[in-house]
């Protein structure tokens, strides 16, 4: 299934290991404040050293547009880590260059450097050949551990692992392992849970699904456009108008397989505090908006997801981040988690939601990557996973 080469497929004795991790980490008053990603990269590392490797650690942070800020240096990541492996993690300042080159040849076996944001450099996102090949001078073997980067092809993500011999870290084989059996070989009924605000971003997921799942539930905002697609009115609900024809398209193709709200929890405005109503779906009245799915839904998404062999789940079914209209998404956590079923859960406000349910001890996988875990279910083959050695 992973046909790419893993850390334990080679020898990394006394060799130099840039490893290219997912530290893209909330960062407050210098401090982590949310370790998942660095906690998951922890195994590749951990396994790295005891094999006597000097470990070189690079990561992008946030979205700098004009080179180095302070605001999104990786140093806060080194000084976490440094906590967690209860062992002493050197940063550099620079990621390439000559400060980096003498950091690395100085880092002996046993060591952890951490270098500074990789896209503190204009080459990174480019994929510029130049900064790649100054990324791959720095070691001996390159490591892709960094699954919620994958999707994109950067320097540090594809442009090194093709000048050095590349290879899976433990994280990444994780990630691949539970998302392409689920996509390939998936237990069933396979249930996909689609919500979010746009449609836009899902329209390939969604026509790739329903070649392969069972059923797709839709919620969230996206579920709107489909019931304007249906020629219902939406008041003020938030509407994909340039996405109407396909969303109809879609509706005549997909049959009973794709399955929308039957009912909806609607508000007089975007506000927690805001007057609202459930009502079956139908036309929303002027000066109202959808903002979550209704009782009745959540009723009969639990009992598809009960029932399921594997449930793939990404996006809000609502406004969670206002308690009033965050019922819908944790109804759905608590369904996911509570099924017997193969469960993954991918995006940032659903791993938000199981996490803050307390639940998530009863996933079956979390995935680190949003936007790479909905690239995997479009069926598209990441870059940054293609780059590496062939086992
Ligand atoms: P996405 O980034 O596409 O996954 O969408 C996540 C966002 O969708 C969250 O911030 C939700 O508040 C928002 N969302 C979910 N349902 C609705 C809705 N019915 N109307 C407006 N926004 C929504």
């Amino acid at each position: 299934m992973f046909n790419k080469k893993l850390i334990t497929d080679i020898d990394v004795k006394s060799q130099k290991a840039l490893v290219r991790v997912d530290f893209n980490v909330p960062i407050k008053d210098g401090k982590v404040e949310d370790d998942t990603r660095i906690v998951a990269a922890l195994p590749t590392i951990r396994y790295l050293l005891d094999q006597g490797a000097a470990v070189i650690l690079c990561s992008h942070l946030g979205r700098p547009k004009e080179g180095p800020d302070p605001k999104y240096s990786m140093r806060p990541t080194a000084e976490h880590l440094s906590k967690l492996l209860g062992r002493p993690v050197a940063f550099c300042e620079e990621s390439v260059g000559p400060v980096a080159e003498s950091a690395a040849k100085a880092l002996k076996p046993g060591e952890v450097l951490v270098l500074e944001n990789t896209r503190f450099y204009k080459g990174e996102t480019k994929n510029d050949p130049e900064m790649s090949r100054q990324l791959a001078s720095l070691a001996d073997v390159y490591v892709n551990d960094a699954f919620g980067s994958a999707h994109r092809a950067h320097s540090s993500t594809e442009g090194v692992a093709r000048l050095l011999p590349g290879v899976a870290g433990f994280l990444m084989e994780k990630e691949i392992k539970y998302l392409g059996a689920a996509i390939a070989d998936p237990k069933r009924p396979f249930i996909a849970i689609l919500g979010g605000a746009k449609i836009v971003d899902k329209i390939g997921v969604i026509r790739n699904l329903l070649q392969i799942a069972d059923a797709i539930l839709i919620g969230g905002g996206m579920a709107n456009t489909f019931f304007a697609a249906q020629g219902y009115p939406m008041g003020d609900s938030l509407v994909d108008a340039d996405a109407l024809d396909t969303a109809r398209e879609i509706l005549q193709g997909a049959g009973n397989r794709l399955r929308l709200p039957v009912d909806v929890v609607i508000a007089d405005s975007f506000d927690d505090s805001a007057s609202r109503q459930v009502m079956d779906v139908g036309p929303v009245p002027e000066g109202w908006r959808i903002m979550d799915i209704g009782p009745e839904t959540i009723a009969a998404y639990a009992k598809v997801v009960n029932g399921a062999g594997t449930v793939v789940w990404n996006g809000p079914m609502g406004v969670f981040e206002m308690p009033n209209f965050a019922v819908g998404t944790f109804g759905v956590a608590k369904a996911v988690a509570e099924s017997d079923a193969v469960s993954i859960v991918g995006g940032g406000d659903s791993v938000s939601a199981i996490n803050r349910s307390g639940l998530s001890d009863k996933i079956t996988h979390i995935s680190t990557g949003g936007g790479a875990s909905l690239e995997m279910l479009e069926g598209l083959t990441l870059p940054g996973v293609a780059a590496l050695q062939d086992k």
